[in-house]
Order: structure tokens, then C-alpha cells, then sequence
């Protein structure tokens, strides 16, 4: 999002609190180098925040921040990624960066001191991620890392799940098993697939050519199977190219994956632009991106757990399609996505209101 974007939504006087350079600013620290996230220790940090707070923080699911980047670059995703200038056709590539894994140990050691003398016996991690098996070297340092501690902690436990592409798990399976036996005894207990579809013609639309439909059935079949942890199955879902039939092909994977591995449906609805992706800032969208910070309230319909309304998905007879795809997703056992009532310029005042009040609470898990 630009600086002038940002301030037309939130006010001229806010600021940016995720730019390292906006806080080096205000903070008057433009002559001093920061330290890069990667080597940045969260540790001070902690020790600012009280014991009920802390407690409060790690009683519940938290996120580690282990990695970020992804050298894919499917066209929908927000996240930090290889990515095309749509104006210079300029292709930046991306690599996953761990943070210094010394600097991991140490936070984790804190965190489990701490636990311990609050009561806490174990952790349950979500971690950054985008892709874990991406770096497999990099990633049995970590496994290494949490075994040793809970050797040295006996009784503690870790329970981990992240995201992965099928692709990248087999290429692990293939090259590295030993890395997910290794993640898998340090606690780790469910693997996200990032599927997204079903049918080649729609992946190489969104630029996820990296997709196999074989691949993708094999990651989850072994993570069941040989593994014995919980497969989840993301299906976004609501791509241009996709048809009736792709979204029953896409519905009835799920079904097969459920049923046969006992894989659990992540469903959702792809808005292809989003802020930070290729589409928000392809020159040839700026009226649409502008009809977003005209009315900020519509910002709603963005969220991938929404339904797809005409802001999003303009084609009504396709829209009737998606809908019910995900509706059907969101209805196979084991699903956790909440389904979202969007603001949308569709219904009246009355109704968005209503979609406000339906949506009050709802979180992924
Ligand atoms: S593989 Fe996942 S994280 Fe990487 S670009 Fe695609 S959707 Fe984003």
C-alpha cells in the first residue's frame, strides 16, 4: 500500500508501525543501523511484558517467527514473495530467510524457563512459514534445536504445524526424509498443503505451475500414512479460470482427501487483488483499488474467509458457482474456516449490518 493510501485510510498523522524505516524516523534513529528482523531478539521484549500476559500469550496457540519468503510467486498471494512489476515486468526473486537460529535457541530456552516456573508444560506453535520444507537444512537445525531442549526439559512438550507446498515436502521426502521424521518428533503434528485448485490450466492462471495433482495426493497420503500427523488441504478457491467443473473437480478432491487420509478442509475464496499483492498495484486496477479506499468498509469482502460479492467476482452466474463450492467445502467434516458475510455494495445498510453482527468473533481457530 503507498504512504498516501495509508493515509487517506487511517489519517496523515498514523503511522506505518511494520516499516522499519517509518519507526526509524519517528524514533529519530536514521543514523544508526537496526539490526534486520532476522537478527533481531525478541527476548527484551518479553521481558517488558508481565507474567500474566505472558502466561496469557503462550497458554494459547502462538505464532514462531522462524522464516519468511517464499520463491514462488502465485499471483493471489499477499505474502513476501518472488514477484513481477506488472509496470517493468521487473521479476524480483525471493528465498525463504531463517532468522539466526542462535538467536531462536536462546528466545525458546527464555520462553520455556519462563512457562515452567508459571505452570506451562507445553507450547503450541503455528510457524511463519510460508513454505517448511522449502530449506530442509536449515530447518533440521531448527528440529535439532527443539529436540535438545526438551531433552533438557523433560516433560515438555511442542506441538508445531506450518505450511507447505506439496512440492516442496516431496522433494524433502525424496532428498531429506530424515528432516521430517526430525520435525515430527520435535512435536510436529499438522502439515497445511497449499492446493488451490485442481486442474493445470488454473494453476499456470495464478502462476502455482509448481502444483501437481499427483504430487499434491502423495504429500498428503504420507503425511497420513507414513508420518501418522493430520494433513490439511487449503482450496482456494474462485480463480478466473475456474469453471463449474473445476470447483465440483476442486470439492470433490477435498471429499477424497478427507475420506481417505482424513485430511482436513482449509476452504476459502481467492480475491485476486489484495493489498500488497501483483493486482493492487497493476496501474491498469487503480479505480478499482480506488473504489477500496473511497469506502475502507468494503475492505471486508477482501478477507479470503468471505463470500464472493460482485466487488470481487463480478460475473453473477460464476459467483452462484463459488459460493456454493465453498459453502459445500466449508460443510466436510473436520473443516476450519468460518465463513465470512462480506460489506459489500450488494445488499442494503440493513443487511451489512447484519453481516457485521454474523461475523463478531470469528477467528480460523
Ligand atoms: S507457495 Fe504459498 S507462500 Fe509461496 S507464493 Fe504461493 S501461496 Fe504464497
Amino acid at each position: 500500500m503507498t504512504e498516501n493510501q495509508f493515509g487517506r485510510l487511517f489519517a496523515t498523522n498514523t503511522y506505518n508501525g511494520n516499516d522499519d524505516a517509518v519507526l526509524k524516523k519517528l524514533l529519530g534513529l536514521e543514523l544508526r543501523a537496526l539490526p534486520t528482523p532476522e537478527e533481531t531478539s525478541l527476548i527484551p521484549f518479553y521481558e517488558k511484558v508481565p507474567d500474566e500476559d505472558f502466561k496469557q500469550y503462550i497458554e494459547h496457540e502462538f505464532c514462531l517467527y522462524l522464516s519468511q519468503g517464499c520463491k514462488y510467486g502465485c499471483e493471489f498471494c499477499a505474502a513476501n514473495r518472488t514477484f513481477c512489476d506488472p509496470v517493468t515486468g521487473e521479476v524480483t526473486k525471493v528465498n525463504e530467510r531463517y532468522r539466526n537460529l542462535n538467536i531462536i535457541e536462546d528466545e525458546l530456552k527464555y520462553m520455556v524457563t519462563r512457562a515452567q516456573k508459571l505452570g506451562i508444560s507445553s507450547f503450541d506453535i503455528y510457524l511463519s512459514n510460508l513454505d517448511t520444507f522449502q530449506t530442509p537444512q536449515k530447518l533440521k537445525e531448527f528440529a535439532a534445536i527443539v529436540n535438545n531442549i526438551k531433552k533438557a526439559n523433560p516433560g515438555f512438550t511442542f506441538k508445531m504445524r506450518g505450511l507447505s507446498t506439496a512440492a516442496a515436502f516431496m522433494e524433502t521426502y525424496r532428498d531429506n526424509k530424515d528432516v521430517i521424521t526430525f520435525m515430527v518428533d520435535a512435536g510436529l503434528w499438522s502439515i497445511g498443503f497449499g492446493v488451490d485448485g485442481t486442474s493445470k490450466e488454473v494453476w499456470k492462471s495464478i502462476k502455482k505451475g509448481h502444483n501437481q495433482i499427483n504430487e499434491c495426493i502423495e504429500a498428503i497420503k504420507l503425511t497420513r500414512e507414513e508420518f501418522n500427523i493430520t494433513p490439511e488441504v487449503f482450496m482456494v478457491v474462485g480463480h478466473a479460470n475456474d469453471t463449474p467443473e473445476t470447483l465440483r473437480d476442486d470439492v470433490e478432491f477435498i471429499l477424497d482427501m478427507a475420506e481417505y487420509y482424513g485430511a482436513a478442509p482449509r476452504p476459502y475464496v481467492t480475491k485476486s487483488i489484495v493489498p500488497g499483492n501483483t493486482g493492487w498495484r497493476d496501474p491498469k486496477n487503480a479505480a478499482y483499488v480506488e473504489k477500496f479506499i473511497e469506502h475502507p468498509e468494503y475492505f471486508q469482502a477482501l478477507d479470503f474467509c468471505a463470500l464472493p460479492t460482485s466487488l470481487t467476482h463480478p460475473n453473477a452466474e460464476m459467483r452462484v458457482h463459488i459460493e456454493k463450492s465453498f459453502v459445500m467445502l466449508t460443510n466436510i467434516a473436520g473443516n476450519t474456516t468460518n465463513i465470512v458475510y462480506p460489506f459489500s455494495p450488494d445488499v442494503d445498510e440493513r443487511t451489512n449490518r447484519t453481516h457485521g453482527r454474523l461475523n463478531r468473533g470469528k477467528f480460523d481457530r
